[in-house]
């Protein structure tokens, strides 16, 4: 059979008539097999024994995995067995869970699972062997969802390095470069901005922080306030829980900064602490941790999924449809590394993202209304060389995609913008940079947080503008000097504040 699982059950004392166990044990298999197979493949028990308290069963099935099928017999076994011999079953185990799946390709290199396994396979076909696994993982299926990560990790060797990820949707005319250096570091030779005391962070002075703003002002006043996008404040922190939700956790961990939270705010509690500054004049770093908890959240990476979570669970009126809003208060934090440069890609930054919750027709409406004002502002305010390309792999856009031209294909999906930056080299050689994206996420999110509406499907998506980046693409192409700038910026910025004289 395709599925195997060996099942050790502990009781909670001896079978007082052993002779009638069989029957029971089989009819209870039987009847479980049936309620929970369906048409969905058929199962049966295939050897069981009795050992002082501990019951064997072995379990077979073909199509559907047989787990909800023993997660059934336990608990009528158990109630059964508890009103006819007064005995219940305490635990259970499976020392062995043996399934056969069909992968999407062959591997071509080994896969790692973080539990006990064993994973072999004849071409495509796929034999996974899990041992030793706790009652939780068979009541909390983990089966399916080792076999969904192998497939997945499956698919991800066979796509790597094969699929075009990147395909050009716009390009912008081509504009006079008025400035060939890196914008950070005339930033920092005139002292606007300070690398910040920890690290890919940045203090900001006020003509650099003035300029940030008013990018910020030109994305609202331009693009969300004639669109309808109406302002949240969400918390700057985002739970654990949220993150699991959105697939973050499972995707970003070593790109996120983790909270941490002192045990406790009892002076008292701390006087070694506080006694150990005072007299070495350094951090006790070893005390400090052993006064903070691990950590108890994540430092907001991205505004969207704390915005789903405001709406989880809740029905939204058709008359709120589509939902358009934006946060601007919560900072993004990134653990960028190796890449961090300049102002341009930073730990710290600060992103207006609007978020949008509708019928799918209206979202792809409102992607349209998007991006026209998108353009008139890079076009006409910012007078930006940019472009725009579509970078949702084919595979990930939607299923049944077989038959429908790009542009239908193209429905869910990211589309990112990008500027050229002179200093960096060519317009053809050199990688331009990323200043913003636009996403329409379909059923993903409102699907995990079980947003609904009153009629119909509910998707969602989102937008991120990220300040520093309008600003590094802006002061790339223009430079700093106010007279090389667009009219309309200048009158957007107004007076530029008196900057700081240093000595
Ligand atoms: P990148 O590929 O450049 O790392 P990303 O795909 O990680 O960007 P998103 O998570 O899609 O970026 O975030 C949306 C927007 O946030 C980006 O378009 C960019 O404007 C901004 N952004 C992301 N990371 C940074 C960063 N480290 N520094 C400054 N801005 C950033
Ligand atoms: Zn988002
Ligand atoms: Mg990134």
């Amino acid at each position: 059979m395709e599925h195997r699982l060996e099942v050790e059950l502990t009781l909670s004392g001896p079978v007082r008539e052993p002779a009638s166990l069989g029957p029971l044990v089989e009819r209870t298999a039987t009847e479980a097999f049936e309620r929970t197979m369906g048409s969905a493949g058929k199962g049966r028990l295939s050897d069981w024994r009795l050992d002082g308290e501990r019951l064997f069963v072995q379990f077979e099935s073909e199509g559907r995995r047989p787990h909800q099928a023993l997660l059934a017999f336990v608990r009528r076994l158990s109630e059964t067995l508890g009103r006819e011999q007064k005995v219940g079953v305490r635990s259970f185990r499976a020392p062995l869970y043996r399934t056969q799946f069909e992968l999407s390709a062959v591997p071509n290199r080994k896969i790692a699972l973080p539990i006990p396994h064993e994973l072999t396979h004849e071409g495509k076909r796929a034999v996974l062997e899990l041992t030793d696994l706790p009652e939780a993982a068979l009541r909390n299926n983990w089966v399916d969802r080792v076999v969904s990560l192998v497939k997945e990790k499956v698919d991800r060797q066979n796509y790597e390095g094969k699929e075009q990820y990147w395909s050009l949707l716009s390009s912008s005319p081509q504009r006079e470069m008025r400035f060939a250096l890196d914008p950070t570091e005339e930033m920092l030779r005139r002292l606007w901005v300070r690398p910040g005391p920890t690290k890919g962070k940045w203090f900001l002075g006020p003509t650099a922080a003035h300029l940030l703003r008013t990018m910020e002002r030109i994305a609202r006043e331009e693009v969300l306030d004639p669109l309808g996008f109406q302002e949240v404040v969400q918390p700057h922190h985002d739970s654990f829980d949220i993150l699991l939700k959105t697939g973050h956790l499972e995707g970003l961990p070593g790109e996120f900064y983790y909270v941490a939270e002192p045990k406790t705010r009892d002076p008292v509690a701390w006087e070694r602490f506080t006694d150990l500054v005072k007299i070495t004049g350094e951090v006790p770093r070893e005390e400090l941790e052993r006064m903070v908890t691990g950590p108890t959240a994540v430092s907001c990476y991205a505004q969207c999924p704390t915005i789903y979570w405001w709406l989880s669970g809740r029905t939204i009126a058709t008359e709120s449809l589509p939902l358009l809003v934006y946060d601007k208060s919560a900072v993004s934090n990134r653990y960028e590394s190796g890449g961090r440069h300049g102002l341009e890609r930073v730990d710290e930054f600060h992103r207006i993202e609007p978020v949008y919750v509708g019928a799918p027709d209206d979202l792809v409406a409102l992607r349209e209304r998007l991006l026209e004002r998108y353009a008139r502002v890079f076009n006409e305010i910012l007078e930006l060389e940019w472009r725009t390309a579509w970078v949702t792999p084919f595979y990930m856009q939607q299923s049944g995609l077989v038959g429908l031209d790009d542009a239908q294909a193209r429905i869910k999906g990211t589309i990112d913008f990008e500027a050229y930056l002179p200093y960096r080299g060519t317009r053809e050689s050199s990688e331009w940079l990323e200043f913003q994206n636009l996403s329409i996420v379909g059923e993903k999110y409102t699907d995990a947080f079980a947003i609904k509406t009153q009629k119909g499907e509910l998707w969602s998506g989102c937008s991120g503008i990220g300040l520093e980046r309008w600003l590094t693409a802006f002061l790339a192409q223009k430079g700093l000097d106010p007279d090389g700038w667009p009219s309309a910026f200048r009158d957007y910025a107004g007076k530029l504040p008196h900057d700081v004289k240093f000595l």
